[in-house]
């Protein structure tokens, strides 16, 4: 595993360094506008870091899916034109990403002056991590700077490539993300409490299984939670339920046990009579769901168990929503997890896109220690598998 003591803007000199700064400036936009400018928000921190200390700022980001060719409605230009009003300065917008217009505009780039480089997946060789181009993003610059933390589990020209060319260290949002996270990991305070949910045991099966390494108990709930019901001979109705996944979580049953850990499943769900919102719905128990049921949240019964269980913790980590959360009568469960997170006092982790997304929805989202700002990358940093954006900067 890669050592989290990374560099970060704080521990070198930038000041009259041009600084490249990979933000995650992949923001949700309908019509050429953009819809939530969270992420422009939350890279103001590093970027004005970088003005006050005299670094002249050139950015990066990718934005959507151009697949390797210059198309307008994946322009950053409406990025920059968001960022230069929250700024109060100007910020000037580069024709290209490596080429011409940018080599000229960063040339002339003065400190305390700000230059939006074009969607990086405009070029071809980005997500391939193609050496010329990243030498060319290092030409533009003095020093790398990684703040995109939702993208430092792929290795692209941008993410990864660039470091090798450049003193590369990370931003503040990163340096957050892999401090408090990795502390947990590596260094819990205890007892350490993991709540695994959501959808599908496959997108998670690497969780568990390095969770089950590190943790004292492991509550499992949401749609994964039947398949470790039917692992164990029970009826799920027409619970969510992955077959060949099967042996997979007699497997990870028996690796709880091995280690001592206190897994807990659901003992009682709020089943529904089809997957929609005005469903009928009513309580069963989780080892005998009836048939033409499915299981969509956990119940009463369950919710005290597993929230017992959390109020005592040091340390808690969760991915994945308790029930359908989206649906409001199934979103007691992940509700009630919620609040008992929140309350218990402990160092307190949300990774995962919809869990995010659960947590700030109920209202909880300012009560915990950390929502990682990165879907898939919290997820590969769960499982204790290296972040090639990360694993590329400079160690402490
Ligand atoms: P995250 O994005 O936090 O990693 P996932 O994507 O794994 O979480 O899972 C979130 C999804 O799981 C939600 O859309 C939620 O509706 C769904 N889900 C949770 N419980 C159930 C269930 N019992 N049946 C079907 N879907 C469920
Ligand atoms: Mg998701």
């Amino acid at each position: 595993m890669t050592s989290y003591n990374k560099k970060s803007v704080e521990d070198i000199d930038v000041s009259g360094k041009k600084a490249l700064v990979r933000c995650d400036f992949n923001v949700p936009m309908k019509d050429g506008v953009i819809t939530s400018d969270k992420r422009i928000m939350a890279a103001l921190t590093t970027i004005n870091y970088l003005l006050q200390h005299g670094a002249a700022v050139i950015l990066c980001s990718h934005l959507g899916r151009p697949k390797g060719e210059f198309k307008p409605e994946f322009s950053l230009a409406p990025v920059a034109e968001r960022l230069s009003k929250v700024l109060e300065r100007p910020v000037a917008m580069a024709k290209d990403v490596v080429g011409e217009d940018a080599k000229a505009k960063a040339a002339a780039l003065r400190p305390g002056e700000v230059l939006m480089l074009e969607n990086v997946r405009f070029e071809p060789g980005e997500t391939k991590n193609d050496e010329t181009l990243a030498k060319a993003f290092a030409a533009l610059a003095d020093i790398y700077v990684n703040d995109a933390f939702g993208s430092a589990h792929r290795a692209h020209s941008s993410t990864a490539g660039v470091a090798a060319y450049l003193p590369a260290v990370c931003g503040f949002l990163i340096q957050k993300e892999i401090t408090v996270m990795g502390k947990a990991l590596a260094d819990p305070k205890r007892p350490f409490v993991a709540i695994l949910g959501g959808a599908k045991v496959s997108d998670k099966i690497g969780v568990i299984n390095n969770l089950l390494e590190k943790v004292d108990t492991l509550i499992i709930g949401g749609g994964m939670s039947y398949t470790f019901m039917k692992a164990q001979g029970h009826s799920i109705g027409n619970s969510l339920c992955e077959e060949d996944k099967l042996d997979l979580a007699r497997e990870m049953l028996e690796k709880a046990k091995a280690k001592g850990v206190n897994l807990l499943l659901p003992v009682d769900n709020r089943a529904g009579d089809k997957f929609d919102a005005n469903c009928a719905v009513q309580l069963v128990n989780s080892d005998d769901i009836p048939d033409g049921w499915m299981g969509m949240d956990i119940g009463p019964v369950s919710e005290e168990l597993f929230c017992n269980a959390i109020k005592g913790a040091g340390t808690v980590v969760w991915n994945g929503p308790m029930g359908v959360f989206e649906f409001d009568q199934f979103a007691q469960g992940t509700l009630k997890v919620a609040a008992a997170v929140a309350e218990s006092g402990a160092v307190s982790i949300i990774g995962g896109g919809d869990s995010a997304a659960a947590v700030t929805k109920l209202g909880f989202g300012d009560k915990m220690t950390h929502i990682s700002t990165g879907g898939g990358a919290s997820l590969e940093f769960l499982e204790g598998k290296d972040l090639p954006g990360i694993a590329a900067l400079n160690d402490q």
